[in-house]
């Protein structure tokens, strides 16, 4: 058994298929050299990444009785060395989106049974009446609705462990930050018990997530999506726990993720390359002052609160709440004009749901680079934005230096605040004008 994002025992058809053969070899691969694709596209694991992957590998461990084999390597020749090794009959994986992924299957094509755990529904079976995968979610969605619901999750396997070979440790991979440990502050359980830990809790919350998902301040949404990345809960199994219970909206969301997994099939360089050419032209900057403008961005220090609340949380917790991920992506492209790849690579190291369907196509959807959007020309204002979803005890949170604001100024502070706390790097109106322009340069050339 290749467990790859997969990381659990109940609803997990390759564990199945496997257990069915007999005694089963559980084996985890570490392979930082695959989802480097050169040209500078390197998809190998993030740092917040590396810190869930530690924690959710020793739940897994555990959950196995201690036994599960660790290697490090190109996934497909260790995959294929360790069958050669331990004599294995069948190899069995849940299938994955991610181009690395997907050469990694490809290359052991004669030995892998391939099995689909995880999304709602596989991508495979959503298709227009042309037969194409879709390009916008509306039909995606209405198509994927069609049917549901999806197969009942399949309980866990009594898993027999066969004697293991030697592997690593998990310490030989020093996957956790050490200097610093700018993951102190995480606080996250990962691992399956984790994971339905939280789904229960959202079960009584549910309800209510088409009013409160858009605030920030208050914990409307489910927090689920590092689980889901790693697999330690299926998709599948997320519907069945909530469809009955008013959770249209939630399930609609929760859809976006298998729609960025069929737009990544469909377009695997996703994470580089825009859908739209016009886009290519566009001048973003590149100089010394747009490098300063970017640290800024990612400290936190742009002058604009709910901008600097939202990337303060990514970097302490390792998550950013998606109205507040849509601003600040907004506020890097457009204000700062700064190119979206570099947004979707900051993300990519400090975000523990980490995820390259849905972080390519989130990023490429605020730029409006996307086949699925067209969004550049709608440049959010976020101290509007901030008023808008009540953003003030967020703010108050991650900004401590402003918390003393009362509502109406806390949004947009006043110059006295200047010792503890930065100007805005850019004025809105001239950062819009400044990003139309910019649009209309590109779309002149
Ligand atoms: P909930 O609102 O409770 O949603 C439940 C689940 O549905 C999520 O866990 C997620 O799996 C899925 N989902 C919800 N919204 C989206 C969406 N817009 N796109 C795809 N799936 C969605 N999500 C990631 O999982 N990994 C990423 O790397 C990522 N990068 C993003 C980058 C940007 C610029 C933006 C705007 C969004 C990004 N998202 C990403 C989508 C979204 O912000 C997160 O999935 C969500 O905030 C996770 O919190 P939650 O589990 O409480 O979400």
């Amino acid at each position: 058994m290749w467990f790859r994002r997969d990381l659990r025992l109940a609803d997990n058809p390759a564990l199945v298929a496997a257990c069915a053969a007999g005694r089963v070899v559980p084996l985890f691969v570490l392979d930082d050299s695959t989802p480097n694709l050169g040209e500078g596209h390197d998809y190998a694991i993030g740092g917040a990444g590396r810190w869930w992957l530690h924690h959710s590998l020793e739940a897994l461990r555990a959950s196995l009785g201690g036994k599960l084999l660790l290697r490090r390597g190109r996934a497909a020749d260790v995959v294929r060395a360790v069958a050669g090794e331990v004599g294995a009959s069948e190899v069995h994986a849940n299938r994955l989106y991610e181009p690395w992924e997907m050469a990694s299957e490809e290359k052991l094509r004669d030995l892998l049974s391939l099995h689909d755990g995880d999304t709602i529904i596989p991508p495979e079976r959503i298709r227009t009446g042309s037969g194409t995968p879709y390009k916008v979610y509306g039909g995606f969605w209405r198509a994927l609705a069609e049917q549901l619901p999806p197969d009942p999750p399949v309980a866990a396997p009594d898993v027999e462990v066969a004697d293991l070979p030697t592997g690593d440790t998990l310490d030989d991979w020093r996957l956790l930050p050490t200097r610093p440990d700018w993951a102190s502050g995480f606080d996250w359980t990962p691992g399956a018990a984790g994971a339905a830990q939280r789904l229960v809790d959202f079960e009584d919350e549910v309800a209510g997530y088409a009013r409160r998902r858009d605030l920030p301040g208050e914990e409307g949404t489910s927090r689920l999506s590092p689980h889901l990345h790693w697999g330690e809960v299926s998709a599948r199994q997320v519907w069945h726990a909530l469809a009955a219970e008013r959770g249209e909206k939630f399930l609609k969301e929760l859809a976006w993720r298998d729609f960025a997994r069929s737009a990544v099939r469909a377009q695997p360089d996703l994470g580089w390359r825009g859908g739209r050419a016009g886009f290519d032209a566009l001048p973003w900057r590149t100089d010394a002052a747009a490098d300063a403008d970017v640290t800024a961005w990612t400290r936190g220090l742009t002058g604009y609160p709910m901008v600097d609340a939202g990337m303060r949380q990514l970097w302490t917790t390792g998550w950013m709440h998606n109205r507040v991920r849509m601003i600040a992506a907004s506020f890097l492209v457009k204000h700062l004009l700064i190119d979206w790849r570099r947004g979707a690579a900051w993300f990519w190291e400090t975000l523990v749901d980490a995820d390259y369907p849905n972080n390519s196509l989130n990023w490429q959807w605020i730029a409006g680079t996307g086949t699925a959007s067209q969004m550049f020309n709608r440049i959010m204002a976020p101290l509007v934005q901030s008023e808008k979803f009540d953003a003030g005890d967020y703010i108050r949170e991650w900004v401590p230096a402003l918390a003393d604001l009362p509502d109406a100024l806390i949004h947009d502070p006043p110059d006295d605040r200047r010792g503890t706390y930065p100007a805005k790097i850019i004025g809105h109106r001239e950062a819009r004008d400044r990003a139309l322009a910019a649009l209309a340069k590109s779309r002149a050339t």
